[in-house]
């Protein structure tokens, strides 16, 4: 552990962007033991619950969710293993928006369920959430928002739960789901594929982000869209990566969410 450490801290002072983006995540991996990522992730599942969070409990809806998790996680689980993969579905029809937390909880609002025009769309989406699990981006926030001595320090101190108290005090302030461009476009690139992967039009998320730019709303920080790429950017990164990687997967299962939609409380 210290030898990691050591050539973590020795790589982290000059680098380019994608060594920085190994290191941190290499930092990441080796200060936040799964354990801890899956204590943040139950705080912060606490939170929701504190701040009256409305869960759906539509077991027709919860189980559609759960069955296009279950076709993403296995090709995510062969980047990172060890992920215990859960899902909720927030009612709030006016949210267009996804989010995951530590430890693998995906979290989807109604909104973005009634938003979306195909299952692919939804995959992509999930994908995205899914991808950002996968890259260990939660922890790397925290080493970039804190700095590696903070973080080093504390994952070296004696208390097993103050890298837990460091991070919860980001969740507080929203700064551990905000992630940067660099981060956003990792997770794209994750997500479409395993949405190809999964048997899904890989075009999914993009066709969605095509969807919202169109209508041209960008509503409060909640948005899927709020994040900090143009989603033009998004789209065209998406495109050469589908096109580069001959993705070939073309299920759409837009007649499945329709049945769904009809099922969701508006
Ligand atoms: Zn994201």
């Amino acid at each position: 552990m210290r030898f990691t450490l050591l050539l973590a801290v020795a790589v982290f002072s000059s680098c380019t962007l994608t060594q920085r983006r190994q290191t941190e995540q290499l930092v990441a991996a080796t200060l936040i033991s799964d354990s801890q990522e899956a204590q943040l992730g139950f705080q912060v599942h606490e939170a929701l619950k504190q701040e009256n969070t409305r869960f759906l409990e539509n077991p027709d809806v919860g189980f559609y969710v759960g069955g296009l998790v279950s076709k993403l996680t296995p090709f995510a689980d062969k980047d990172r293993g060890g992920v215990k993969w859960q899902y909720f579905v927030i009612d709030d029809p006016g949210t267009v928006n996804a989010f995951a937390t530590p430890g693998g909880r995906l979290y989807v609002y109604t909104g973005l369920l009634l938003e979306a025009e195909t299952e692919a769309e939804v995959v992509g989406v999930l994908g995205h959430e899914v991808g950002h699990v996968v890259a260990r981006h939660s922890a790397r926030q925290l080493v970039a928002a804190k700095g590696l001595e903070t973080v080093t320090a504390m994952a070296l101190g004696k208390d097993p739960n103050d890298v837990a108290l460091l991070a919860a005090t980001l969740i507080g302030k929203g700064s551990i789901l905000a992630y940067g461009r660099d981060m956003e476009l990792e997770s794209d690139t994750l997500g479409a594929r395993y949405a190809n992967a999964a048997g899904y039009a890989p075009q999914g998320l993009a066709s969605f982000f095509e969807k919202l730019k169109a209508r041209g709303e960008l509503p409060g920080f909640l948005t899927f869209l709020s994040t900090h790429p143009t989603n033009t950017e998004r789209i065209a990164k998406l495109n050469e990566q589908i096109a580069a990687n001959g993705y070939r997967s073309t299920e759409l299962g837009a007649a499945s969410l329709k049945a769904i939609q009809a099922k969701i409380p508006r």
